[in-house]
């Protein structure tokens, strides 16, 4: 992997994996990755057998994030043993490259990673893997939505107006590829002062939720712009492994998945 990967053919689900649901935004930086990783670490706490695959090609975040950066083992040469990371079996493209590398790839090169990541990959048996995907709606997506056997996708946004546009596009691509949409999750959707409560609107108010019912898709939760969420994500352990405020909010949205 990361060398030059064939693309090969055939369903991509792992023998082990019930569901797949892939966690997909329009615009890069709305918090897709840092969601991704406390939605996970939020249903293995629910007691759920949870996977992280990083699909992000372009700037994989897990390995900073779920704070786990090494090279997997491959005992063979063609099976990977993913590594493990607050109760998350985890693999993520950064893992085969050095941070700070870029990926220079075209479609079918990306392809054939993501398949192996899928299908090479000794998962085991996951009650759910998620798939932290780039932002857009470009091949990544693409492969994932027609090549694997996806149960759901979760389109993450923040409530500013170039986000929701992108928003839009990517529940068009799920649902143009027939992959049921559970959901948005609206992040950074406020911003409380810790000094003096007040409250701000940054990137605006309601449009996530005024969204959501214009697709008429679920609104799955509502995340602040939090300082905790920013510092556990650059430290490597998601705020969702702790037991504040945010790690509670993760867990609704969890338990709503779940139910
Ligand atoms: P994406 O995957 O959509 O590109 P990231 O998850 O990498 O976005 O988030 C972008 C940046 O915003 C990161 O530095 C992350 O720590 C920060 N971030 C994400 N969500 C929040 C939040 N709710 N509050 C504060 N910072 C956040």
């Amino acid at each position: 992997i990361g060398g030059h990967p064939k693309a090969q053919d055939g369903p991509m689900k792992p023998a082990g994996v019930q569901r797949i649901l892939a966690i997909g935004s329009g615009k890069g930086g709305v918090g897709k990755s840092t969601v991704s990783s406390n939605l996970a670490v939020a249903l293995a706490r629910a007691g759920r057998k949870v996977g992280l695959l990083d699909a992000d090609i372009y700037g994989p975040s897990q390995p900073r994030m779920m704070g786990v950066n090494k090279r997997p083992a491959s005992p063979d040469g063609k099976t990977i043993i993913p590594l493990h990371a607050h109760g998350v079996t985890l693999m993520s493209i950064g893992f085969m490259m050095e941070e700070g590398k870029a990926v220079v790839w075209r479609g079918p090169m990306l392809m054939g990673a993501l398949q192996q990541m899928l299908g090479q990959v000794e998962w085991g048996e996951l009650d759910v893997l998620l798939v932290d995907l780039p932002p857009g709606t470009g091949d990544v997506q693409l492969t994932l939505c027609t090549k694997s056997e996806l149960s759901g996708a979760i389109v993450v946004s923040t409530p500013q107006d170039v986000a929701l546009i992108d928003a839009r596009k990517a529940i068009d691509m799920f649902n143009t590829l027939k992959t049921p949409v559970l959901g948005l999750i609206e992040n950074m959707s406020l911003f409380v002062c810790p000094d003096c409560g007040s409250q701000y609107e940054i990137f605006g108010h309601g449009g996530v939720a005024a969204e959501a019912v214009k697709m008429d898709v679920p609104l799955l939760g509502s995340l602040p712009i939090d300082l905790d969420t920013r510092l556990s994500g650059d430290s490597g352990t998601p705020v969702a492994a702790g037991d504040g405020p945010m790690a509670q909010a993760y867990a609704r949205i969890a338990e709503g998945l779940i139910k």
